[in-house]
């Protein structure tokens, strides 16, 4: 694609950055058909081709983005199911990242849209805050008719039931059993230590049981994601540095374990985002060439082969984060395998679920309808049990089936000694 920035905007880096990558987009359009809005809209400007047009006359006219333009980009998940299908190497993730921070900084979002956007930054990074709003969430269900939609959506989202925090979330070590294999920092993360905490704890269980001492370090917290889809670059470069100086200072460590594969994508990708930063654009790389999807770390450890299991059929969803965000396509599926359950797959297994970090608030029609296709090809599998290694994705799922929806390291931890997960008790 050619482009046409003057030599003054060259100048600017983040210009620079995109003119490369809309300068490897060859038009083909083979991206259209795998992009789940265009799946649904058929509307090219809701396609990666579109939007990725709609981008580029953005920054080369360096205007305040248009209405359109915020709304074609704002439908969009960032499932990257594009980056995976093209050909020529578009790197649209970071393409749309620049266009989000764009518009987050140069449009007035009207009021409510602003401050809805402004209260999912603050509190679901913040466990505690996300809790506490859980509560509040389920005291006022019977109320939701009477609230604006955006509202009325979360509450429907809201879990039947709230845990409390969960010891293992807490700064400390855990000591392998046997000998010492390896020494992992586990990223026990925001929103998913409330809404199922048993993800780390049957994540600390398998890795201590495997030979890994665990470090929950301390400062460590939210990865940033969640600001960084929305375009605002200082708090998610903020939590990235908050995180970066916890795992220093935690000492040698092998690896750095994520057991959500959204916040796995974002800590790969923290060399990429503090580049620019001179103080930080080593050590947030080392940080991200430490960091590990759970099922990537146990493929190195010997877990058993053939277990005797539940006799269970499997349909395992992949994260878009997981199979199109780290191109981690196999090892959940070979480990379930191995340790003895049978595994199907669904129909259009590329495709998003719509749960996309806070796109099931932000977009919720969309959201629905993507979450309602999803969970129609898992349950036409025939399958007991739904896998997935992403909160997010769990949630949206379990919102429009019946078939109980477990975290893979759940499956992997029953399976290798661990508690049978609460949702097949
Ligand atoms: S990231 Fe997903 S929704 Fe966005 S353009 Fe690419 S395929 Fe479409
Ligand atoms: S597949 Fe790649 S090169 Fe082709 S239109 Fe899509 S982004 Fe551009």
């Amino acid at each position: 694609m050619q482009t046409q920035f003057s030599p003054k905007q060259l100048e600017d880096p983040v210009i620079r950055e995109a003119d490369d990558i809309l300068r490897h987009c060859v038009h083909c359009g083979f991206c259209t058909a795998t992009c789940p809005t265009y799946v649904l809209l058929g509307d090219e400007l809701d396609s990666p081709r579109g939007r990725i047009y709609l981008i580029k006359d953005m920054l080369e006219n360096d205007t305040t983005p248009s209405p359109d333009v915020v709304k074609h980009v704002d439908r969009c998940l960032s499932c990257l199911s594009c980056t995976t299908t093209c050909p020529s190497g578009v790197d649209y993730m970071h393409l749309v990242d620049l266009a989000r921070q764009r518009i987050e900084t140069r449009v007035k979002r009207p009021l409510g849209d602003k401050l809805f956007r402004a209260l999912l930054a603050f509190v679901i990074p913040n466990p505690a805050l996300f809790r506490l709003a859980l509560v509040g969430a389920w005291f006022a269900k019977p109320f939701q008719a009477l609230l604006p939609g955006p509202l009325r959506k979360m509450l429907a989202l809201a879990p039947p039931s709230i845990h409390g925090p969960s010891p293992v979330d807490s700064p400390q070590t855990f000591r392998a059993e046997g000998a010492t294999h390896k020494r992992v920092a586990l990223m026990t993360g925001c929103a998913q230590q409330v809404l199922a905490p048993t993800i780390n704890e049957a994540t600390i269980r398998i890795l201590t049981r495997y030979g890994c001492e665990v470090i929950v370090a301390n400062g460590a917290g939210c990865c940033g994601a969640l600001e960084h889809h929305m375009g605002k670059a200082e708090g998610s470069h903020a939590a990235a540095k908050r995180n970066i100086s916890a795992w220093e200072q935690a000492g040698d460590l092998d690896a750095i374990v994520i057991n959500a594969s959204g916040c796995g994508t974002t800590l790969k990708d923290y060399g990429h985002m503090l580049k620019d930063d001179p103080a930080w654009s080593h050590r947030a790389a080392r940080i991200s060439s430490l960091s590990k999807d759970i099922t990537e770390v146990l493929s190195d450890l010997d877990l058993p082969i053939n277990l005797e299991t539940q006799n269970l059929k499997i349909a395992y969803h992949s994260a878009c984060s997981m199979q199109h965000g780290q191109k981690i396509i196999r090892q959940p599926k070979d480990l379930l395998t191995q340790v003895g359950f049978t595994i199907v797959d669904p129909a259009e297994g590329h495709l998003c679920c719509g749960s996309a970090g806070t796109y099931n608030l932000t977009q919720p029609a969309l959201a629905e309808q993507l979450g309602r296709r999803k969970t129609a090809h898992l349950t036409n599998t025939g399958a007991d049990v739904i896998a997935a290694g992403n909160i997010g994705c769990q949630m949206q799922i379990g919102m429009y089936g019946q078939l109980p929806v477990v975290h893979t390291v759940e499956l992997l931890d029953w399976a290798t000694g661990g508690p049978k997960p609460e949702q097949l008790a």
